[in-house]
C-alpha cells in the first residue's frame, strides 16, 4: 500500500502507484516508517486483539449463527411432525 504523501520527498503519490514519481521511493527501497512496520513488526507493533475479536466474532460468525438458528428450525419442525404421526 502506498502512501498518500510519499515519506521519503514529501510529494503526492497517486493512489494505486506502487512507487513515488518524484524520488522513486517505493515499499521495497522503502516508504520508510510505514512500510517497515507493516511489514515485518505487524503482530507485535499493530495487532489489536480487540478489533480482532470484533473481525473474527462479529462479522463472520453471523452466518453460522444464522445456520444454527435455521436448522433448530428445521429440527423443530421434523420433530413435531414425527411426535404428531406417533400420537395418532
Ligand atoms: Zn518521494
Amino acid at each position: 500500500m502506498a502512501p498518500e504523501i510519499c515519506p521519503n520527498c514529501g510529494a503526492e503519490v497517486p493512489p494505486k502507484a506502487r512507487a513515488c514519481p518524484e524520488c522513486g521511493a517505493d515499499e521495497q527501497t522503502g516508504w520508510s516508517e510505514e512500510a517497515r512496520v507493516g511489514g515485518l513488526d505487524l503482530p507485535d507493533e499493530n495487532f489489536d486483539y480487540n478489533d480482532f475479536v470484533k473481525r473474527e466474532f462479529g462479522g463472520k460468525s453471523v452466518v453460522p449463527r444464522g445456520l444454527h438458528w435455521f436448522w433448530w428450525v428445521v429440527g423443530l419442525v421434523l420433530l413435531v411432525v414425527i411426535l404428531t404421526f406417533w400420537l395418532r
